[in-house]
C-alpha cells in the first residue's frame, strides 16, 4: 500500500515499549513508519483485547466493560485514541486509508474498535457532529463522545417501513414553539442500552416535493420524557447488552429543542448518505480483520488437528483450497476497499458511491464465505464459543443486510454499469 506523506515534520515518537504517545498530532504517513503504528495496534489487540473474548462471549459486554475501560486509558496514552478523527478533534489525524488499515487490525477481535473508541455507531455520530454540528452541539455531545465518557446510537430503521427505502419514513417531528415533538417507532437502534443520546431520522418537511428532502436528523437525549427503550431485540440468538445491544425504541410526544437538529431542515437523507459512505469503508475493513483472524484460526487448527496419527487436517487438499481461496478473496477485497477509500479521499463520498456499493456487497460475501470455511475446518469446535468464529458466523450475517442490503447495492452498481452503454 502506498500512503501519502502529509506533514513530514510531525514524526511519531515511540517510547521504550514501542507505543506511540503523541495524542492529537498527525501520524507520519511514510510506509515504514505507518507499518510500525499497525504493529503497535496489532500487538496491543493481541495481548490486551483478545483475552477478553472468552468472558465477553460467556458473560456479555457489561461483564468486560470495567476491564475495557482500563484498556482505554492505555490506548489514550498510546496516542491512538479515536483513530478516525483529525488531530484538532482529538484523534491522531489519520487519513481514511490509514484508518482503514487500523480498522482491519482492530477488527481481529470483537472488542477491538471499542477499546480504541472507534466503534459503530459512535464513529458515524462523531463524524456527523464534527462536520455538521454547531458549536453548542459539539460541546454538549461530541466532546464527551470523543472523551469516551458517553455512548450514542442512531435511529433510522422502522419496523413498519422498508429500511431499504430510507426516504420513506413514518416517524415525524412537528414544530411546536421552540421545540420539535417527535412521534414514531424505530428498531435495530444498535447500542441504545446505556446510550446518552440517539440521533433520530424524522420527517420534518412532509410537504417537500423532493422525497429526499423530507427528513431531518435530530439529537434526542435518552433521558427525554417520551423517549422509551421498549426492549432489546434478540439478533441471531444473541441477547446483546449495553454497546452490543439492538433495541426497539419509541418516541411518544418526545419534545426536544429545535436547536437539537443537525444541519438544515430536510437535510437528513443527505447527511445519512454522507455518514454511511466512509462508514462502509470502516465496516469492510473490520470484516477483513475478521477474515484475517479466521484464516489464522483455521490454519492453526488444520496444522494441529490430526485426523489420524501423523495425518494433520492441513494435509487434506480440500482444507488447503479453503485456505488458498480465502487468502485470494481477502487480498482482493482489501485492494478494492483501499481503492474506494482513496477515491473518497480524492473526490468525496458521492463521487465514490459506485465503488462504495461494490465493496459493501463484495466484502460482505467474502466475509460469509471465509467464516463458513473456518467453521467447517474447526468441526464441532467451530460451533462452540471457545473461538470467536461461531459468534462472528451469527453476528456478521447481518453484514449483508445493514447499511444497505446486498440487493440495493448490486442494483446501484448494475445501474452505473448499464448507464455506460445505454444509447
Ligand atoms: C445487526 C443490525 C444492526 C443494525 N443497526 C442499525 C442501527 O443502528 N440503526 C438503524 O437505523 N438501523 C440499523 N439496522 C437496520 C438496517 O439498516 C436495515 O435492516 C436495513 O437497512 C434493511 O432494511 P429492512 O430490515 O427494513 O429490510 P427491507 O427494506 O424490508 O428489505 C428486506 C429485503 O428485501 C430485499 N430488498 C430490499 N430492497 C431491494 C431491492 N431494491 N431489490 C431487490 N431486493 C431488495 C433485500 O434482500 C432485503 O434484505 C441494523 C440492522 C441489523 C441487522
Amino acid at each position: 500500500m502506498t500512503v501519502r506523506r502529509i506533514e513530514s515534520s510531525l514524526r511519531l515518537p515511540f517510547d521504550d515499549c514501542g507505543t506511540a504517545k503523541v495524542p492529537g498530532r498527525r501520524l507520519i504517513a511514510m510506509p515504514g513508519e505507518f507499518d510500525a503504528v499497525l504493529d503497535t495496534v496489532r500487538s496491543f489487540v493481541e495481548k490486551e483485547v483478545q483475552p477478553l473474548e472468552a468472558p465477553f462471549l460467556a458473560g456479555g459486554f457489561e461483564s468486560v466493560r470495567p476491564r475495557l475501560d482500563e484498556l482505554r486509558v492505555g490506548v489514550k496514552q498510546m496516542g491512538l485514541w479515536v483513530p478516525h478523527l483529525p488531530a484538532d478533534a482529538g484523534g491522531p489525524g489519520l487519513s481514511l486509508v490509514e484508518f482503514a488499515r487500523v480498522s482491519e487490525e482492530l477488527g481481529r477481535t470483537p472488542l477491538g474498535h471499542y477499546a480504541f473508541n472507534a466503534q459503530a455507531p459512535d464513529v458515524g455520530n462523531m463524524e456527523l457532529l464534527l462536520k455538521h454540528g454547531d458549536e453548542v452541539q459539539r460541546e454538549t455531545w461530541l466532546r464527551p463522545l470523543v472523551d469516551g465518557t458517553i455512548r450514542s446510537c442512531f435511529s433510522m430503521t422502522e419496523p413498519g417501513r422498508a429500511g431499504s427505502n430510507p426516504a420513506w419514513l413514518a416517524t415525524t417531528a412537528v414544530k411546536d414553539g421552540v421545540d420539535y415533538v417527535i412521534n414514531g417507532d424505530k428498531w435495530f437502534t444498535t447500542a441504545a442500552q446505556g446510550a446518552a443520546f440517539t440521533i433520530v431520522m424524522a420527517v420534518t418537511n412532509p410537504e417537500s416535493q423532493d422525497r429526499y428532502r423530507k427528513a431531518s436528523m435530530i439529537v434526542v437525549p435518552t433521558g427525554t420524557s417520551g423517549f422509551e427503550l421498549v426492549r432489546n431485540t434478540s439478533v441471531m440468538g444473541e441477547r446483546g447488552d449495553g454497546w452490543a445491544s439492538h433495541a426497539e425504541v419509541a418516541f411518544n410526544g418526545c419534545r426536544v429543542p429545535i436547536t437539537n437538529r443537525i444541519g438544515p431542515e430536510g437535510a437528513g437523507f443527505a447527511l445519512a448518505q454522507e455518514r454511511l459512505g466512509p462508514g462502509r469503508v470502516h465496516h469492510c475493513m473490520r470484516w477483513i480483520g475478521i477474515c484475517e483472524r479466521a484464516i489464522e484460526i483455521m490454519s492453526r487448527h488444520a496444522i494441529d488437528r490430526e485426523l489420524a496419527p501423523g495425518k494433520p487436517l492441513a494435509s487434506r487438499q480440500v482444507v488447503q483450497h479453503w485456505i488458498a481461496d480465502s487468502r485470494a478473496e481477502v487480498n482482493a477485497s482489501r485492494l478494492m476497499v483501499m481503492d474506494a477509500a482513496e477515491k473518497i479521499e480524492r473526490e468525496g463520498a458521492h463521487a465514490a458511491r459506485t465503488e462504495i456499493s461494490t465493496i459493501k456487497f463484495f466484502v460482505a460475501d467474502t466475509l460469509g464465505r471465509v467464516l463458513d470455511r473456518a467453521l467447517q475446518t474447526l468441526g464441532g469446535l467451530g460451533m462452540t464459543d471457545y473461538t470467536p468464529i461461531a459468534f462472528w458466523y451469527r453476528h456478521e450475517r447481518a453484514a449483508r443486510i445493514y447499511d444497505g442490503a446486498d440487493e440495493v447495492h448490486r442494483d446501484l452498481v448494475a445501474r452505473a454499469e448499464l448507464a455506460k452503454y445505454a444509447r
